[in-house]
């Protein structure tokens, strides 16, 4: 009969043999998943480059395609011919959205790559928000939306000015989206000042964009900023006259953060929730790196 202790040797010795075919088995299926990872890492890599590669091509017919409808929009804007203007309208239109679109798409492919360049000066947040409030005028006119612009008084920060008026106009125009007429649009901005600048701490400007529109339920707040995400449909809470029925390519946010985060920032939003009869508005949120000496010279 086995004694006790020649037991004990082979069932460490099947153990020792089972731990080791594990190992194996666990070195097999990471091989496996590098693998598939690499796979995976290549094939996103070729996505990019397509998509970089279309954009450019895409560009070169847009423009042409703008031009010539620029033109005939000019040519034919004496003829009292309201049909043709219409139609020549649409066309011009159309070939801007598509313009913005690719332009989009490749500011999306350079902030992916890290290739986005910023061409920094002293930029006060004013001078980017009266054209933006120009654009949209007529709209908000049409639509009874008000908007109210409080930022005047604050300091000049470093950044890149066509780049950040991009990220507010996209704000502007996605409030204008999903607000019904009638509703309030409100920007503010402070000073968001380092409690502890010796310890290496950054004072913020801090931009808040508020609508009062269809809101944002809690567990998509942090998705809108993924590219191609998108939730609304427009046309159930904006009136008929609205130009934006149908919503964009959900590439918007996802520019805007790689913006705001490429100057060093941050991007957020807030709201109670999605309710498209209450409307309980959103508030987004923008962090922008100061100076102690922007903050400073602003004072004097
Ligand atoms: P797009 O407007 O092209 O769909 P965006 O990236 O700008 O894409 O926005 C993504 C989604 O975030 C939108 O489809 C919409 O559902 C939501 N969203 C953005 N801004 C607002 C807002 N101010 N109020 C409510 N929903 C919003």
């Amino acid at each position: 009969m086995e004694s006790l202790a020649e037991h004990s040797d082979s069932l460490q010795a099947e153990l020792l043999d089972f731990n080791l075919q594990l190992e194996q088995r666990v070195a097999e299926r990471t091989a496996e998943l590098e693998e598939a990872y690499h796979i995976l890492e290549k094939m996103n890599e070729n996505k990019s480059v397509f998509i970089n590669l279309m954009a450019h091509e895409l560009r070169t017919p847009l423009t042409v395609i703008k031009g010539h409808a620029q033109m005939l929009q000019s040519l034919i804007s004496n003829m009292n011919n309201e049909i043709v203007e219409r139609f020549v309208e649409g066309l011009v239109k159309g070939a801007e959205r598509l313009e913005a679109l690719v332009n989009s798409t490749l500011d999306v492919a350079k902030i992916e790559n890290a290739t986005l360049n910023l061409t920094q000066r002293s930029v006060y947040l004013w001078e980017l928000f009266e054209p933006i409030e120009a654009t949209y005028r007529k709209v908000l006119d049409a639509r009874r939306l008000t908007l109210t612009v409080q930022v005047a008084d604050l300091p000049p920060t470093l950044a890149d000015a066509q780049l950040l008026h991009r990220t507010f106009d996209e704000m502007i125009s996605n409030a204008i989206k999903y607000t019904p007429d009638g509703g309030q649009i409100t920007v503010k901005g402070e000073i968001d000042a380092a409690e502890d600048v010796d310890a290496g701490e950054t004072s913020f400007l801090h931009i808040t964009v508020a609508d009062t529109g269809i809101g944002i339920a809690p567990d998509h707040q942090q998705l809108i900023f993924e590219k191609f995400y998108q939730l609304g449909k427009v046309e159930v809470h904006s009136s008929s006259r609205t130009n934006y029925q149908g919503g964009g390519p959900g590439l918007g946010l996802a520019v805007a953060r790689g913006i705001i985060e490429a100057h060093k920032g941050r991007i957020w939003v807030n709201s109670p929730g999605h309710d498209e009869a209450a409307y309980p508005g959103s508030t987004f949120h923008i962090l922008l790196p100061l100076k102690v000496w922007e903050i400073e010279k602003h004072k004097d």
